[in-house]
């Protein structure tokens, strides 16, 4: 069979679902709602609080505080935690640019230490690496819809005093250990921007089970008003950083189809999995962390190869996948190397284990997932079709 990178004709002719999905009846229902009542924002309006409380829950957390994205959260939470400049952050090298630039906002350090090559997720030991006299806090990252290993992590935390926010922008509904992705650390984050699971096109919210610190964002995202305080009252130095009503309309009726949607992505994924198994084909599903349980699968990360030291052509592989109409990406490279590390204000540690699986990792996004379980068949066969041309190896 003739790829389609030399002329022959693509596998995959069908269109991939489009994320985010069209709005549902019930999200349309809900809008024109909040357009009849006239109450746009959260000052006037009660949506806001509604989701705020049935996302916190949702996630085994007590207090939820809604504001204008997932990095914004971060900002609010590291900020309610006393995170502040000379402090050091300890992230993952293997996440979106956001985690890094919230710490710097602080005026703080983000660390950035390495993730573990098989499961691409920051570990006790890569933290380990890291702590110094300024680490104050970590924030661990749920990267592509799975857990941390959390219960050594918290241990770590509790052994030295630090502060644990999950940036779990990308895990949604994910568990660990039957316990909610969310109540794990001593705060969470996560993002509603239009590439996340639910989305209300952009959005964030804090969630904890301390009221203290759920108190201390909320009034940062209120321009510093305090809950029970004047309306002109402003006892500390806060943002308008508010989400609309709009977007609460769109993401209350959300989330009870969530278990749904990761479900059938899901199914997809292990369906392209068994199928990968079938053909002996050289690539599989990188595995989840220890303990983690419901992978709510934003994306769906592939490892080329099997250990035994072959270097595949990535870009190769690539251009081959998306000529037979299989789109995928290859992911983030490293903020220890990115853009002479955020222009200076983020110190990077060695990465060894990334490095060494960085070229061999690609992403199926979550959006293609949505489609049918038997196109992931078509999906692994043409992962198979393509990694069987000598051209994908160097
Ligand atoms: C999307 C994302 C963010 C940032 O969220 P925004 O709402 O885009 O600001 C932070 N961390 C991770 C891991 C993300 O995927």
């Amino acid at each position: 069979m003739t790829l389609a990178l030399d002329g022959g004709t693509a596998a995959i002719t069908a269109e991939w679902p489009a994320w985010p999905p069209a709005l549902d009846d019930n999200q349309r229902s809900k809008l024109a709602g909040v357009i009849e009542s006239g109450h746009l924002g959260s000052t006037s309006g009660p949506l806001c609080d509604e989701f705020a409380d049935a996302f916190a829950h949702r996630h085994d957390t007590t207090h939820g505080v809604m504001c204008v994205n997932g990095t914004v959260a971060l900002f609010a939470a590291l900020r309610a935690a006393g995170v502040g400049p000379g402090d050091e952050v300890i992230i993952p090298t293997y996440t979106f640019v956001a985690c890094a630039t919230s710490v710097i906002l602080l005026g703080a350090t983000p660390v950035i230490v390495d993730v573990e090559s098989d499961d691409l997720h920051m570990s006790r030991e890569t933290i380990e690496e890291a702590l110094s006299e300024r680490t104050k806090a970590i924030m661990v990252v749920h990267i592509a819809g799975s857990a941390c290993d959390m219960d050594p992590i918290m241990d770590l935390a509790a052994e030295r005093d630090l502060f644990v926010v999950e940036d779990s922008a990308q895990a949604h509904g994910a568990t660990y250990r039957s316990r909610s992705v969310g109540s794990l650390g001593h705060a969470s984050t996560f993002s509603f921007q239009s590439s996340k699971a639910m989305t209300a096109g952009e959005g964030g919210i804090v969630c904890t089970s301390d009221q203290g610190l759920a108190d201390r964002v909320w009034s940062a995202c209120n321009v510093g008003r305090s809950r029970e305080g004047a309306w002109y009252g402003h006892p500390t130095v806060g943002w308008n950083f508010r989400m609309t009503e709009l977007q609460a309309a769109v993401l209350l009726p959300w989330l009870p189809r969530l278990d749904e949607e990761i479900a059938h992505r899901n199914a997809f994924a292990a369906t392209f999995a068994q199928r990968l198994e079938e053909l002996g084909t050289d690539a599989r599903i990188c595995p989840d962390p220890d303990g983690a349980e419901v992978n709510t699968r934003h994306l769906l990360m592939v490892r080329l190869g099997r250990d035994d030291g072959s270097v595949f052509d990535r870009k190769w592989i690539n251009d081959a996948l998306a000529a037979e109409g299989l789109p995928v990406d290859y992911g983030y490279p490293g903020l220890a190397v990115m853009d002479s590390v955020i222009a200076g204000g983020g110190k990077p540690m060695p990465t060894p284990r990334f490095d060494a699986v960085a070229e061999r990792t690609l992403w199926i996004r979550q959006s293609m997932m949505m489609a049918d379980p038997d196109r992931a068949v078509q999906a692994a066969n043409v992962f198979h079709k393509v990694l069987g041309d000598p051209r994908s190896r160097r």
